[in-house]
């Protein structure tokens, strides 16, 4: 049997899958695995099934340069954490869930603009605080979604996934920035400058992936160009966005608001973030229903199980 390490607790089903198949070790910590756990990982098992925030960086392959591990079944579909063309040019390869994440992540953004736009986080603090008085015709008036402009950062599966919803759900206007052109069964305008698509929006949804082609991506310019009033969504990755020029243009009121449910330093939320009213800050909570992490948790030990029968993995990244 092949050796196995998951390097968090999983959903039961998973680590039943598991265990059927593999020879499994789970690690019982919730934090990410530090350098020489990462070491370690790759000189002692055939499989890591590793997650957000396990940094396979360049330097930790270069520490192994025999590796016994052959496959990173990564748990998610972000992998910017993983070194993914180091890990293939010493022989491991990487893969993920793509899919399984999509209709939950996409929820999660819808949550994050309507939470945003009509301060829900904001009247929930009022009434939790006991400082309700009461109904009253111009109390936290916010902004109207429904037929508003969505601009939305990377038409990928979950970018569509939120635009199926802002169209068919919201009746919003669509308008989008992406790498490539995508034939798309709802009507959306591809605008080819970033640039150019925060100045025509009210709310911008980032749902590109990290790394180095995004990382700060939406910085002080991009910023500059939204209208007063627009948000800012972010469903992706922290490092899309330059924090501290997200927290200058919030506090100098060039855009109105931001929901974010990923962080530049994550888990570090800056203090500036905590303090305002005008934003949405959830805990990374793309993914967090029982049944989409048993999807992904499963989706991976498929990866593992193609990967022991010689077969083609079904989700090489
Ligand atoms: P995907 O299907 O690969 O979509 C990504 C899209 O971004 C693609 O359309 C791609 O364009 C576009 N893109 C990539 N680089 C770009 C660039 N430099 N400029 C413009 N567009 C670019 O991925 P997905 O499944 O939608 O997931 C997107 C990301 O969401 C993941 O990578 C992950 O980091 C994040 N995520 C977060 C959570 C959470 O818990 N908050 C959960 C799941 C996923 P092309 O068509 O040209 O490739």
């Amino acid at each position: 049997m092949l050796k196995l390490l998951i390097t968090r607790p999983l959903p039961d089903t998973v680590i039943a899958q598991a265990r059927a198949h593999f020879d499994t070790t789970m690690r019982d910590q919730t934090t990410p695995m530090d350098r020489a756990e990462l070491v370690q990982s790759l000189s002692d098992y055939d499989i890591v099934l590793p997650t957000l925030g396990d940094l396979y960086s360049a330097d930790v392959f270069d520490a192994v340069p025999n590796p016994r591990a052959r496959l990173l079944a990564n748990f998610g579909v972000g992998y910017n954490h993983i070194d993914a063309a180091a890990a293939k040019s010493i022989g491991i390869a990487v893969t993920n869930t793509p899919g399984a994440v999509t209709d939950a992540t996409a929820d999660i953004a819808m949550t994050l603009m309507l939470m945003t736009c009509r301060r829900a986080g904001e009247g929930e603090r009022l009434v939790r605080a006991g400082q309700w008085q009461g109904w009253h015709p111009t109390q936290l008036l916010g902004l109207h979604l429904t037929g508003k402009t969505l601009g939305i950062v990377g038409m990928g599966r979950i970018g569509q996934a939120i635009a199926q919803r802002a169209h068919h759900g919201f009746g919003m206007t669509l308008k989008y920035y992406n790498r490539s052109s995508k034939p798309l069964p709802f009507p959306a305008e591809q605008v080819a400058s970033l640039a150019d698509l925060a100045a025509q929006v009210d709310v911008l949804v980032i749902a590109v992936p990290g790394g180095a082609e995004t990382h700060h991506m939406i910085d002080a310019s991009v910023l500059s160009n939204m209208k007063p009033h627009a948000r800012l969504v972010n469903i992706a990755r922290g490092d899309v966005i330059k924090e501290d020029d997200l927290i200058a243009a919030l506090e100098k009121g060039a855009i109105a608001g931001a929901g974010l449910d990923v962080y530049e330093h994550e888990p570090d939320v800056p203090q500036a973030l905590i303090g305002m009213e005008t934003v949405t800050l959830l805990p990374h909570l793309g993914t967090a229903a029982l049944e989409v992490r048993e999807a992904m948790g499963l989706m991976a030990i498929d990866n593992a199980l193609a990967f022991a029968k010689g077969a083609t993995l079904p989700n090489p990244v």
